[in-house]
């Protein structure tokens, strides 16, 4: 296959903002594909060259890429700088580039996606000394045989900023419409979120169509994209959508952690199906001991305890154990933690996803035996609210942050990267009104006026809207933020800079400064109340009207654990909205 032919298709892409002619337009490229292209098709597309999970990371710094650049094509570096400063995406850069450029090369070889996509896995691989004039070299011998669209999303790619704004949801959508029909979707997105590899998912479809996408099981090293909770107000309320009893746990405050277990192999994953292995050696180590079998894949909360005390502690005490590379050994000392585990979902071969939760739960206390460090999550069934209340301070007085409600019926089974009522959060917030924190996604800023002169003075937030793909503003974020903070707030964010609105974000304000949607902040409002300037939940509850978030405040996390599409989204802001109001006027 020929790399324009895939060109082609993301300059398509490009030119539409509408889901449903994206979704046609990728799904008759699917069609009109190979087989054995379709995986690498699907990365690409995404701005990738493998699975997320995989460590090949593309983002080839900007000085590399520049050097990268001018090597290449022996242009004139002060025009290429000033070019970089007005334009600030390097693919347009590129391309502007080539197209002076393209009158004087005579030969060149066409590109195929083959090609393409090895030399992109090799830069990526390489490290190491003397690793970037290798990856100059490589880089540089594709760039030579490009035509002036294809460099600019070699260019967009290996520097990481492919952003064509087709969501993994419209790639589900189109596999499905090529290989399938689109009520197939759901398994589709099923198949995607027991494997987190899209790439797998298009192959097998395209091979062995939907029987084949249904035969899929979960995979030990193949990381499972996490079930989400929704949340309630209270303990009756809790009760009554479980049917009168339920499984409650504590709802430890830590970080997230998925062990895959083959032999004497462990994996950790975190909900962003980031690897941490290397970080929690003392996890591993744990787990080996406490883990009785040969694979398994189980879930559980990893907590900072007191050295001295054996207590839990606050969940930002095992940020200190994240990223990093040196002092290992001491960050261990100091912040040791402990696994609570929770869910089983994989043992000996059997995928337990589609099991009940009960049936999980014995598998999992079956195959650890319980150590000072590696425990299991402490649970009771209960059904009468009263006992509810007591377990829930009983998990505060522990240093949790509340409960957990789990649903124990027969289809309670481990709903793979989606968030329902199957499990439910408790949490103190909810204790008094409207004073649980939100996630929300920064997609532009406000110049910062009198104290906060030549610092951002707001931040504008947005919630997800997974329906439409799109990040909806639900107020502007200036209060929480200490100097530290405000001072490094514009080189944080200014590898998201856009030069105007990103088309994923629907505002009605206008920013000074706008981002792609990318960090996330923790907000704590006061109240939600109508407004006709912001966008979230737009039209929903009100014609003509959204939802904001009334004196927001930073909380000081920065949820980098979380992805700008893990954000809360406008439907959970929509819900407890009314929900606030049902108790306001009861
Ligand atoms: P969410 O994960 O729902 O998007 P969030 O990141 O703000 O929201 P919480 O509101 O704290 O997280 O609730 C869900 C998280 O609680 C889970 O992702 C998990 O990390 C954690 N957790 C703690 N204890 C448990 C438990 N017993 N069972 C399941 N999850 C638990």
């Amino acid at each position: 296959m020929l790399y324009q032919d895939l060109v082609k298709v993301y300059e398509a892409l490009e030119s539409t903002t509408s889901r449903l002619v994206m979704t046609d337009t990728l799904a008759s490229l699917f069609r009109s594909t190979d087989c054995s292209h379709i995986k690498k098709i699907v990365y690409m597309t995404q701005g990738g060259i493998v699975p997320d999970f995989f460590p090949e990371k593309l983002g080839m710094a900007d000085k590399l890429y520049l050097r990268t650049l001018l090597a290449a094509t022996g242009a004139n570096e002060a025009m290429v700088r000033k070019l970089w400063a007005e334009e600030g995406d390097p693919g347009k850069v590129t391309e502007k580039v080539f197209e002076t450029k393209k009158q004087t090369t005579l030969f060149s070889e066409p590109l195929t996606l083959d090609r393409v996509y090895e030399a992109l896995l090799r830069v990526a691989r390489l490290e190491g000394s003397g690793s970037q004039e290798t990856k100059m070299r490589c880089l540089a011998d594709i760039l030579h045989d490009a035509k002036p669209n294809e460099a600019r999303y070699i260019a967009r790619i290996v520097t990481g900023r492919m952003r064509l704004g087709v969501a993994s949801q419209t790639v589900i959508d189109s596999l499905a419409v090529a290989f399938a029909t689109k009520a197939d979707k759901g398994a589709v997105e099923r198949a995607f979120n027991i494997t987190s590899d899209l790439g797998l998912v298009g192959e097998t479809l395209c091979k062995s169509g939907i029987d084949g996408l249904n035969a899929m099981h979960v995979m030990v090293g193949n990381p499972i994209r996490a079930m989400l909770a929704e949340r309630l107000p209270s303990p009756e309320e809790i009760l009554e959508r479980m049917g009168g009893r339920a499984m409650f746990e504590y709802k430890y405050d830590g970080l997230r952690v998925q062990a895959h277990i083959t032999g004497d192999k462990i994996t950790l994953y975190s909900r962003r199906l980031e690897d941490l292995t290397g970080q929690f050696p003392d996890v591993v180590k744990a787990l080996r001991e406490a883990f009785i079998g040969q694979t398994a894949i189980l879930e559980g909360e990893c907590v900072p305890v007191d050295i001295n005390t054996g207590e839990m502690l606050p969940f930002q005490e095992v940020s200190h154990r994240r990223g990093r590379k040196h002092g290992l050994t001491e960050a261990i000392e100091d912040y040791p933690v402990r696994l609570h585990l929770f869910d089983c979902l994989y043992l000996e071969g059997e995928d337990l996803t589609m099991r009940s939760l009960p049936d999980r739960r014995t598998a999992l206390t079956r195959c650890v035996k319980v150590t000072e460090n590696v425990r299991l999550s402490e649970a009771r069934v209960l059904d009468s609210t009263e006992k509810v209340q007591e377990f829930f301070i009983e998990a505060l007085n522990a240093g949790c942050e509340g409960l957990m409600a789990k649903s124990i019926n027969d289809d309670s089974v481990y709903r793979a990267g989606s968030r329902g009522y199957l499990w439910i959060k408790y949490k103190k917030e909810y204790r008094s009104e409207m004073t649980d924190t939100v996630d929300l996604v920064v997609v532009g800023a406000f110049h910062g006026r009198g104290k906060r002169g030549g610092v951002y003075g707001a931040l504008l937030m947005a919630t997800y809207n997974p329906e439409e793909d799109r990040f909806e503003t639900a107020c502007k974020l200036g209060s929480g933020f200490d100097d530290a903070t405000l001072a490094i707030l514009p080189e944080r964010l200014s590898r998201f800079r856009q030069p105007s609105r990103h088309p994923l974000v629907e505002s009605k304000m206008e920013a000074d400064v706008w981002f792609e949607p990318s960090l996330v902040l923790e907000v704590l409002g006061a109240e939600l109340s109508i407004s006709p300037i912001h966008t979230c939940g737009h039209g929903h509850i009100r014609n003509g009207a959204g939802l904001a978030i009334r004196f927001p405040r930073f909380t000081g996390t920065f949820r980098d654990d979380k992805r700008p599409r893990d954000a809360t989204t406008s439907q959970e802001l929509m819900d407890m909205y009314n929900k606030q109001l049902k108790r306001v006027e009861g």
